[in-house]
C-alpha cells in the first residue's frame, strides 16, 4: 500500500536534510533527529476544499484524510478519535473582557485524553506498514490511549510506564488487555527502553517525540479549532506542554492550514509548563536550546526532564510569535477547580496548566483586552482523582432527617458553596 500521495517526504527539524516517503524511518539519516512530514499544498488544495468539509457527515479527525500521513482511514472507525467540542466560555470571557474565550475539550476522546488523536494514525500507519505490534512509552496517557485503540482495531500493545504513573491511567491500560511493563525509574528512562525494545523486537514505535507521524494527528486538534471557528483563528492558543509533541502538531495543523490558504493568519501558539518540569519554556526565554531539568510537578502528563520534541516545539511556537509561561503546581491546581466550576469542565492537572497558563497571562498583561483565546484541555480529570482532591473538603455525613438537613444547607449558605 502506497502512502498519501500528497506527502512529498520527512524533513530533519535539526539539519534540514529531507528523505523520501517511503521506506519510512523514525530520525534523520544524517543527525537522528527528528523529522517532521512535508505535504504537496499545491497539490492538496486543488481536489479538496472547505466546502468539502462541510459537506462531510464524518466527524472524527479523519475528515482531514488529505492531510495525514497514511494513505485511507480505517473502514471501521467509529469508535472516533477527534470531532472534540470546542466549549464558548461566554462568562469567562466577560470576566476577563475578551471577545471570546473557548476551552477545546479534548477529554472527550474514546480513552479521555488528546492522545488518541496520535494513536489513531499510529495504528493505521502501523497496520499500512504490516506491523501487528505497537510498543510505547508514557506517562500514562499515551498508554491507555495505544491500549484503548489497540483493543477496537486489533492490534497488539506493549505498553512502558512509570511504575508512580495515577493509579487510574494504569488500570485504563490493564482494562483494555495491554501488556503492561512497570518501570522502576522515571518516563525518561521509559522513553530508552521502548526504542530500545522497539529496534530489538521489530515493533512499531509509538513513542511521542521520535514517530515523525504522531504529531501528524494531535495537528488534528488544530485543525478542528479552525473549523469550529469557521476559519477565524484565534489570537492565541494555550497549550500544556510536557514532551513538546503536542504543541508542535498544533502549530504544524494551523501551519498546514495558512499553506492551504484557508485561513489568512496564524494564531499565536503559547505554551505553558509546570515550573518543576520546564525545559521548553527555558528554551523560550534563552537561546532556544533545550536543556534538560530534573522534572518535578504533580501535572503528570508533563512530567518530562527531557522533552524529546523540545526543539521541534520552540521552532514552532517562535514561527508562531507565540512565548512560554510557566506555572506552579499550587497554580494548576486551584485552575483546575477554577475551570470546573466556571465552565463545567474535568480537566487533569496537566490540562489545568493551559488554563493555569492564560490567568497568568491575562494577569500579566500578555493577552489584552479584546483579544480572542482557545484554552486545549488535553485529558480528563478523572484520569487523577487524587490530584484534584487536594484541592476539596468532602462534608461529614448527617442523619438522614430534615432537621439535620436544614442544618447542613445552613452551614452550606454561610460558607457560600449555595446561595439561596
Ligand atoms: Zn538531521
Amino acid at each position: 500500500m502506497t502512502l498519501n500521495p500528497n506527502i512529498i517526504g520527512y524533513r530533519c527539524v535539526s539539519c534540514g536534510q529531507e528523505c523520501p516517503p517511503e521506506p519510512f524511518r523514525y530520525t534523520c539519516a544524517e543527525c537522528k533527529n527528528n523529522l517532521e512530514v512535508v505535504y504537496d499544498y499545491a497539490s492538496i488544495g486543488s481536489d479538496w476544499s472547505r466546502d468539502d468539509l462541510t459537506a462531510n457527515r464524518d466527524r472524527s479527525l479523519w475528515r482531514y484524510l488529505p492531510l495525514l500521513p497514511v494513505s485511507a482511514a480505517p473502514d471501521n472507525h467509529t469508535i472516533s478519535a477527534g470531532g472534540t467540542p470546542l466549549v464558548t466560555v461566554t462568562q469567562l470571557a466577560e470576566r476577563y473582557d475578551l471577545a471570546a474565550l473557548h476551552i477545546k475539550d479534548d477529554s472527550r476522546n474514546p480513552s479521555g485524553s488528546l492522545k488518541d488523536r496520535a494513536t489513531e494514525i499510529a495504528l493505521r500507519h502501523a497496520h499500512e506498514l504490516g506491523q501487528q505490534v505497537l510498543v510505547a512509552a508514557s506517562t500514562g496517557n499515551a498508554a491507555s490511549s495505544l491500549a484503548a485503540l489497540a483493543a477496537f482495531y486489533g492490534k497488539q500493545a506493549v505498553i512502558l510506564a512509570p511504575a508512580a504513573a495515577p493509579p487510574a491511567k494504569l488500570t485504563q491500560i490493564m482494562q483494555y488487555g495491554a501488556t503492561l511493563c512497570l518501570i522502576d525509574g522515571t518516563y525518561d528512562e521509559a522513553f530508552d527502553l521502548s526504542v530500545t525494545a522497539a529496534e530489538a523486537h521489530g515493533w512499531y514505535c509509538r513513542s511521542t517525540g521520535i514517530n515523525p507521524v504522531l504529531s501528524e494527528g494531535k495537528k488534528t486538534a488544530a485543525l478542528e479549532i479552525a473549523e469550529q471557528l469557521n476559519w477565524q483563528v484565534p489570537d492565541q492558543v494555550f497549550v500544556p506542554v510536557g514532551d513538546g509533541s503536542i504543541i508542535s502538531g498544533v502549530c504544524k495543523g494551523f501551519y498546514d492550514l495558512h499553506q492551504l490558504g484557508w485561513i489568512t493568519s496564524m494564531p499565536r501558539v503559547v505554551a505553558v509548563q509546570a515550573r518543576g518540569s520546564a525545559a521548553i519554556v527555558n528554551a523560550l526565554a534563552g537561546d532556544g536550546a533545550i536543556i534538560p531539568v530534573k522534572a518535578d510537578t504533580i501535572a503528570d502528563s508533563i512530567s518530562v526532564s527531557l522533552p524529546r520534541d523540545g526543539l521541534k516545539a520552540v521552532r514552532a511556537v517562535r514561527a508562531s510569535g507565540g512565548y512560554g509561561i510557566r506555572v506552579s503546581d499550587e497554580d494548576i491546581l486551584r485552575s483546575q477547580k477554577q475551570l470546573s466550576q466556571d465552565t463545567g469542565i474535568f480537566a487533569e492537572p496537566a490540562a489545568a496548566a493551559a488554563f493555569a497558563g492564560l490567568l497568568q497571562a491575562l494577569n500579566q498583561g500578555q493577552v489584552r483586552h479584546g483579544e480572542s483565546v482557545v484554552a486545549l484541555i488535553t485529558g480528563s480529570g478523572l484520569k487523577d482523582i487524587p490530584a484534584a482532591q487536594q484541592n476539596l473538603v468532602f462534608p461529614a455525613p448527617i442523619k438522614p432527617d430534615p432537621a439535620a438537613f436544614n442544618a447542613f444547607i445552613e452551614t452550606a449558605s454561610q460558607s457560600g458553596t449555595l446561595s439561596l
